[in-house]
């Protein structure tokens, strides 16, 4: 198609990876791979298992050289992706059911397999959670590869493409993108996806812009379609014109020069312009992220977010995996501070291994975070352990999430004095003196933060969850998202409480929520008071840019004023003006 002959046409998607790309498309939509439907020749049943546990060793062998391979390209935390891939080809009862079914029908093994694994691949993708579902695009990848060796036809995913193309698929797996060349791809867009599906993650790791959940684009385009991704708007524009390639050239173009604008400060100071210093901090999910929040200028860790370390893991991490990975973030991060957050498993984040939490009704609601490690002393204990011994080598501060009231905070630090009594009979050392914070993000925490605000060193408000237990919005559905609102008065005399009390003890108060990370609002929060933010890395440029470039007054007096409307959307206008007036200009 040429974009004088073809007319424009936009469709909207998901935005999931920002950026603009502009270019051909590949279609990637791998042929089905037709399975043998033989049966089994009369004792050659012994012959199928042994085909089956060979074809197993083999893909294993490639998938652990694609990790290898994508660990060395991508990093370590892509390539964990592959620990699920192989924990499905390792997992026995799949296999032994394959054979069974193998010898009571007397289909052949390629069949039963394919059977097993579609059964188990069906069972997760019918579970109602984001995360678990996900794991069925786990089992269809690997069992694809393994199909693909059984048959005896080569699995080359994406290796393939040739020149630099927009990807266009119906969705992407690891294995699919394992041995792309970063530098072929302009942009990724999928029919399904999810924030979390790998397309995405691979995609803001390589930085190409992506949009997904666009449902049937793939049936519109074909090879060779001019195409534009915009992922900052999850828009994507067939046959674009020349007008809308000029827009969208003109808009990059401003986007660079603010970038380079922005990045240019980095490493000054986080001081507006009136001399008001706001401790701007980075959240991490891992240690291995250490290097990249430095590159964004992080002042420290506000968030450590230790249930990564369990998320995907066959096992619990033992007290001394834990160690290593506490202790070299606060080594390489020292003298700057490092609140590692105790484990918040339950909600949406359920672990692989033990303790499984995804069998409630609500499990926002339900046995997460502080309350199970409450019930579970022994795995509360190990962590605290390794969080106190990294303690010795940095600015180690320490965090229980999910505290709904004074009790808990108690038994909480009941446990804390265990570990250290424990600690202290093994003459392990720690920092006597470590700080012990509270997350404020359950309303009750809020109202009794005055209370709480005796009991511990810091407050850390974890705006994500307060929102959605504050005005009763799941912060996961997308059919309700639209009236999660930040700015709704009701959040805005909250978090006033929670700072009055904190100040009125002398504590110091984080943002640790993703509002923390919005330049428009952060200015009504710091008028508020809050002491500190914490945010994804990628975002503290944007935040120091803006202030450094306002007076800490002038934020108060923003703060006065929306403190005397009622409506949420007017908040966010006045804010939004706010940001005009003293920021954006400088950027435009
Ligand atoms: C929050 O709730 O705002 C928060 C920072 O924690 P998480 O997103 O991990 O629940
Ligand atoms: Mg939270």
């Amino acid at each position: 198609m040429g974009s004088e002959v073809y007319p424009e046409q936009v469709f909207k998607g998901i935005a999931a990876s920002p950026g603009v790309a502009h270019g051909k498309v590949y279609l990637f939509v791998p042929k089905e791979l037709e399975i043998p439907d033989t049966p089994v020749e009369k004792g050659g049943e012994d012959d199928e298992v042994e085909l089956l546990e060979q074809k197993l060793m083999e893909t294993r062998q490639q998938v652990l050289k694609l990790q290898k391979e994508v660990a060395e390209r991508l990093g370590d935390d892509e390539a964990r992706i592959f620990d699920a891939h192989l924990l499905v080809l390792e997992d026995r009862a799949l296999i032994e059911e394959t054979i069974r079914e193998m010898r009571e029908s007397g289909r052949n093994i390629t069949f039963c397999f394919h059977a097993v694994a579609q059964r188990y691949i069906d069972a997760f993708a019918h579970i109602d959670d984001e995360y678990l579902r996900e794991r069925a695009n786990d089992i269809r990848d690997v069992s694809k590869r393994m199909l693909h060796n059984l048959v005896g036809e080569a699995h080359y995913g994406l290796a393939r493409l040739g020149a630099e193309r927009v990807i266009v698929a119906r969705d992407i797996s690891p294995s699919d993108t394992a041995n792309i060349e970063k530098g072929k791809v302009l942009g990724i867009i999928t029919d399904a996806g999810s924030k979390t599906s790998h397309a995405v993650i691979m995609a803001r790791s390589i930085q190409v812009p992506a949009v997904v959940g666009m449902r049937n684009i793939t049936k519109l385009l074909t090879n060779g379609d001019e195409i534009l991704v915009d992922g900052y708007d999850g828009q994507v524009i067939i046959n674009p014109s020349e007008k809308t390639l000029f827009r969208y050239g003109k808009f990059q173009e401003e986007k660079k020069s603010l970038e380079k604008k922005i990045l240019a400060q980095i490493r000054r100071s986080t001081t507006t312009r009136d001399g008001k210093t706001i401790s701007l901090m980075a959240n991490i999910e891992g240690a291995n992220e250490v290097e990249r929040i430095r590159q964004y200028g992080a002042e420290g860790v506000g968030l450590f977010r230790t249930e990564y370390l369990f998320l995907n893991a066959p096992e619990f991490p033992s007290e001394e995996e834990q160690f290593q990975a506490y202790d070299a973030v606060a080594r390489a991060m020292a003298p700057d501070p490092v609140i590692i957050r105790t484990l918040d498993l339950g909600g949406d984040k359920f672990p692989n291994s033990v303790y499984r939490t995804d069998t409630e009704t609500n499990p926002f609601l339900g046995l997460r975070a502080i309350r199970l490690c409450l019930e579970n002393t022994d795995l509360f204990k190990t962590q605290l352990r390794a969080i106190l011994r990294a303690s010795v080598h940095g600015n180690v501060k320490l965090m229980y999430p999910m505290i709904s009231g004074a009790g808990e905070l108690e038994r909480a630090n009941e446990i804390l004095r265990e570990a250290r009594g424990e600690l202290d009979r093994k003459k392990a050392a720690y920092n006597p003196d470590i700080k012990v914070g509270a997350m404020i993000e359950i309303p009750s925490a809020a109202v009794t933060s005055d209370i709480l605000a005796r009991k511990c060193d810091f407050f850390s408000i974890g705006t994500n969850d307060l929102i959605q237990y504050l005005l009763a919005i799941d912060r996961v559905n997308e059919r309700i998202a639209h009236l999660y609102e930040p700015t709704h008065p009701a959040v805005m005399r909250m978090i006033q409480t929670v700072v009055d009390a904190a100040h009125r003890e002398n504590i110091p108060v984080g943002l640790c929520g993703e509002i923390a990370g919005d330049p428009v609002l952060v200015p009504i929060f710091l008028g508020i008071g809050v002491d500190e933010l914490s945010i994804v890395a990628s975002g503290l440029p944007a935040i120091k840019y803006m202030l450094r470039n306002v007076d800490f007054a002038d934020m108060k007096k923003l703060t006065d004023e929306v403190f005397k409307l009622d409506d949420p959307k007017k908040i966010f206008a006045t804010a939004e003006a706010f940001y005009k007036k003293h920021v954006s200009h400088l950027i435009a």
